[in-house]
């Protein structure tokens, strides 16, 4: 069924690809963005008033982790999209950890399948090894006929610098992104949190920046062998900032992401309180200081939730023994208006770009709201106040540390092929 047009006037256009900042109202028409300029008319239209409102690009989440097949009680595909719209993303990349692992095209068309009523977009992400093992290639050019857009091993590291090779060489083949859980294995030795004073004054066992520096520096190292695109996922070290910097400045096509949570919290935060188990965990004040240059200054090329939803029942056992992982699609927005833009660090629109253009790029892909292009928008507040309660979460999980945040400003409607996918009720 044929969408109807849909005009979004009122608002103030921030669309960072094309340096446009300003007043101007969008007109969407079969799915794509027709027109963008001032005082539209279009008879017939459905309108929506977005005056008071910004309206980007639709809001791209380079890492998630919808939990289907596999874990339906933690998230499903369903669930998950209706949480990232609510968190004004139009499309998700889902990570290959799920159960079976997303290793074969028989489980990347599954979870596509999966996908077509969904609420936004799910771009599948494949195993870069057989089961995540670490031995044995997946079956990566299969998988990319059937729709994955990069591959990776997260929830751990590409086992060994020889099979990341053999990764790297494949992928370079297929014009395909390698994303890597940068964690040197021995040196990561079972810790729950970063090392410091406060793994100390708990008495948890903590793990050294270095364990996640250690392993971008091994995987640059490759990219120059090899010639492959790497992103480098929920960066949480300034060492492997400065890494990725190195890289960048020597030409090579390495990219990163940092999350909401390790841009706003701090190992001391941490508390016996399952909800900031996370991997990798929350660092020091030092590292976070340097991801906040990093995403203000253009190092740092995305934000990403790394969205890992767990039943209540598998998050209330000891801090040792609860999995890593936090919700984050509700969040994300709220939390990164509060660090960069409110603090005054960042303008709006290098804001917007770490949402939109940012992701895509690392993708290979495009995001503006020009004219021809899908007409995925988000329409967000800088300044509503609102307090995010997890048990009204659309996810089905509520591992969130954030619970009872107060924010200013936040989602206000997600347009997803010209569809308003999800609204903030009045
Ligand atoms: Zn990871
Ligand atoms: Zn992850």
């Amino acid at each position: 069924m044929e969408n109807r047009a849909l005009l979004i006037h009122g608002g103030r256009v921030v669309d960072p690809a094309r340096g446009f900042d300003g007043p101007a109202d969008v007109l969407i028409e079969g799915g794509r963005i027709a027109r963008v300029g001032p005082h539209l008319t279009a008879s017939g239209a459905d309108r929506f008033d977005a005056s008071g409102m910004i309206v980007a690009p639709g809001f791209i989440d380079l890492h998630c982790h919808l939990r289907e097949p596999g874990n339906e009680p933690a998230e499903t595909v369903e669930s998950g999209t209706r949480a990232a719209a609510a968190g004004g993303f139009t499309a998700v990349c889902c990570m290959p950890n799920t159960q079976p692992v997303n290793d074969n095209a028989s489980v990347t068309r599954f979870i596509l399948d999966r996908a077509a009523n969904a609420a936004v977009r799910v771009w599948p992400i494949g195993a870069a090894s057989k089961g995540s093992a670490g031995e044995g290639l997946s079956e990566i050019a299969a998988m990319k006929d059937a729709g994955i857009v990069a591959v990776t091993d997260d929830g751990k590291p590409i086992a060994s610098a020889k099979l990341l090779r053999h990764v790297m060489e494949y992928a370079r083949s297929l014009d395909l992104l390698v994303i890597e859980h940068s964690e040197d294995a021995s040196l990561f030795a079972g810790g729950v949190m970063r090392e410091g004073p406060t793994s100390v004054r708990l008495g948890l066992r903590g793990v050294p920046a270095e364990a996640e520096s250690i392993c971008v520096a091994r995987d640059v190292q490759i990219v120059a062998l090899t010639g492959a695109r790497l992103h480098v996922a929920h960066m949480s070290a300034k060492g492997s900032l400065e890494e990725v910097r190195r890289a960048k400045e020597r030409g090579l096509p390495v990219t990163c992401e940092v999350t909401p949570h390790h841009f706003t919290l701090i190992d001391e935060d941490v508390t016996y309180d399952t909800r900031f188990k996370m991997n990798p965990p929350l660092a020091s004040r030092a590292d976070r200081e340097a991801l906040l240059e990093g995403l203000v200054d253009g190092s740092v090329d995305a934000i990403a939730t790394d969205h890992a939803p767990h039943t209540q029942a598998s998050k209330e056992v000891e801090f040792d023994r609860a999995p890593f992982g936090v919700t984050g699609f509700e969040t994300a927005l709220g939390l990164a208006l509060e660090a960069l833009l409110h603090s005054g660090r960042a303008k709006l629109s290098r804001v917007v770009e770490l949402f939109t253009s940012g992701p895509a790029r690392v993708l290979g892909k495009k995001r503006t709201l020009a004219e021809g292009e899908p007409s995925d928008v988000t329409i967000f507040s800088t300044e509503l106040p609102w307090t995010f309660l997890a048990a009204a979460s659309l996810s089905k999980s509520r591992n969130t540390p954030f619970d009872g945040r107060k924010f200013r400003g936040g989602p206000m409607a997600t347009i997803v092929a010209g569809k308003i996918a999800w609204q903030r009720s009045a």
